[in-house]
């Protein structure tokens, strides 16, 4: 009957007007011919790139992209993905590529890319149970899971999952502060300008970034010293602490870090969970790019003491080879998310509070995407276990760099390797160059390594050295790989001594 109506009717395209560029059941068929089309030519790019980036300068794309006159749109979705494989596509930085080893960005999982479908699509919200129902149910299952993981005792940790690391580390040094403030007397300004913060010389931005925001001055934040391997060194801390009792200074939270973002670096979390207790300061511990290790089968012990924390930052977008962001921050003690909750009456009323899990409880976002759904589906189809051999692989690779750069003149390791970095400088064998210019010289070669697009590597500052950095995160990378990532980086060096020495410059 269906058809025979059909033919009768004048076959006439429907008009479309803006509303039928809106998801829902009528639209679907639409839905998923645009989504099609975008992820064929996002997996014909992935197929295409044979380089992790084709070098383009910020000068080069801005033309391009100021050339868009946005008052005038296209009209149709092909035409706006053709324009941006021009835009955007073509020369964008392909994390997945064996030869980008330059940030703390690793290759993803399909599946928990796949997920994303369904993040999307349905859009939940995470803030209340209303708009998320099972949604949340999911994210607590992973929070709960996270905690196991730490060592913390399930039933009584709690957290949330954040958009990232940043985040995670703002929002426990936020939840320590208030604690801090709520045992102190006098006026609040008073109170807060005896607040001190100790974390290593090594640590993350973010928590100088906190105490900026948390109206304590980023003087507030203490700046340990690190041994030889770059772990914050307690001796130090212990006097620095004592110092500032003395002076009538509060300890607020003491931020270790399990896995610096240069060298990680493991601070000695059980004696820092130690002086933790013996002044009365939060223990943080910043795992954003070490909690890979959680799930590790060879080297899990490595974070042994991570379990005496009050609070846990846990970047799965690092070392779960998770989509950005995946983040969440984990507490011992649940009840510690009281000092922020916020009743609002249209949202979250108080009332109502014992009988509905609301996660905008605990967050600092109100909207908020349903990103744990993206772990879930990872963990769900490969396993906790594969994860962590994948997170073993990296760092074996990492040993296996270390030892590559030991057997070249030209390269000298700058510190053992403790994860999945490796940092290292390059200089003529036998006749260096003073300090100041090596500096220039590396990082001419990684500039120059970008703009041919052959590798991309990338480059930190140790006591005013300007050297050169690895940062595998690529269970597929080879050890050939590595070898032609250093050759690249010789190659670049030797061309660029001999372009400078032509030139009469050292
Ligand atoms: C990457 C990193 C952060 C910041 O995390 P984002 O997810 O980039 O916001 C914090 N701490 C450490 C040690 C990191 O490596």
């Amino acid at each position: 009957m269906g058809t025979s109506l059909q033919t009768l009717r004048p076959q006439r395209r429907q008009p479309t007007t803006p509303e039928d560029t809106l998801l829902c059941g009528a639209t679907a068929t639409r839905f998923r011919e645009e989504t099609e089309d975008a992820l064929h030519r996002a997996t014909r790019q992935l197929q295409q790139a044979n380089s992790p980036t084709t070098g383009p300068s910020p000068t080069g794309l801005a033309p391009r992209i100021e050339a868009v006159d946005l008052e005038a749109p296209l009209g149709s979705s092909a035409e706006v993905f053709s324009e941006l494989e021009e835009l955007y596509l073509r020369d964008a930085v392909y994390f997945h590529h064996p030869k980008y080893a330059a940030h703390l960005n690793c290759p993803v999982l399909i599946p928990s890319v796949a997920a994303e479908a369904f993040v999307s699509t349905l859009n939940t919200s995470m803030d209340t149970f209303d708009q998320s129902a099972g949604a949340t149910l999911i994210e607590q299952r992973l929070v709960q899971w996270s905690a196991g993981l730490i060592g913390f005792a399930v039933s009584r940790a709690d957290g949330i999952f954040t958009s990232g690391g940043t985040q995670s580390n703002v929002q426990a040094m936020l939840i320590a502060r208030n604690r801090a403030v709520a045992r102190l007397d006098g006026p609040l300004p008073h109170r807060l300008s005896q607040l001190r913060i100790y974390t290593s010389a090594d640590a993350h931005f973010s928590i100088a970034n906190a105490a900026m925001l948390l109206g304590l001055g980023q003087d507030a934040v203490r700046s340990i010293p690190t041994d030889a391997r770059h772990r914050m060194d307690s001796v130090s801390l212990c006097e620095q602490i004592e110092r500032d009792v003395a002076a009538g200074l509060v300890p607020m939270a003491i931020s270790a870090t399990a896995g610096t973002t240069d060298f990680g670096a493991i601070d000695p979390l059980s004696d820092l969970s130690a002086l933790a207790r013996r002044f009365g300061a939060w223990l943080h511990v910043d795992a954003a790019y070490g909690c890979g290790l959680l799930v590790s089968p060879r080297h899990r012990q490595r974070l042994a003491g991570i379990e005496q924390a009050d609070s846990v930052t846990l970047d799965f977008h690092k070392s779960f080879f998770q989509p950005i962001g995946s983040s969440a921050l984990v507490l011992r003690e649940g009840t510690d998310f009281d000092s922020i909750r916020h009743y609002a009456d249209y949202l979250n009323p108080r009332a109502a509070a014992a009988q509905t899990p609301n996660q905008v409880d605990k967050s600092l976002q109100t909207t908020r995407r349903f990103d744990a759904l993206k772990l879930w589906v990872g963990l769900r189809t490969i396993g906790a276990s594969a994860i962590g051999t994948m997170f073993d692989r990296v760092i074996e690779l990492a040993g296996e760099a270390q030892e590559l750069i030991g057997l070249r003149a030209e390269l000298r390791l700058e510190a053992p390797v403790q994860l999945s970095t490796v940092v290292f400088g390059f200089n003529h064998p036998t006749e260096p160059l003073p300090q100041h210019h090596a500096n220039t010289l590396n990082d001419a070669i990684r500039q120059r390594l970008y703009e041919r697009g052959q590798a991309m590597v990338a480059a930190t500052t140790v006591q005013g050295r300007r050297l050169l950095k690895l940062t595998l995160l690529n269970p597929n990378t080879t050890v050939r790989d590595l070898e032609e990532i250093l050759d690249l980086i010789c190659q670049a060096g030797y061309e660029l001594l001999a372009e400078n020495f032509a030139k009469g410059r050292p």
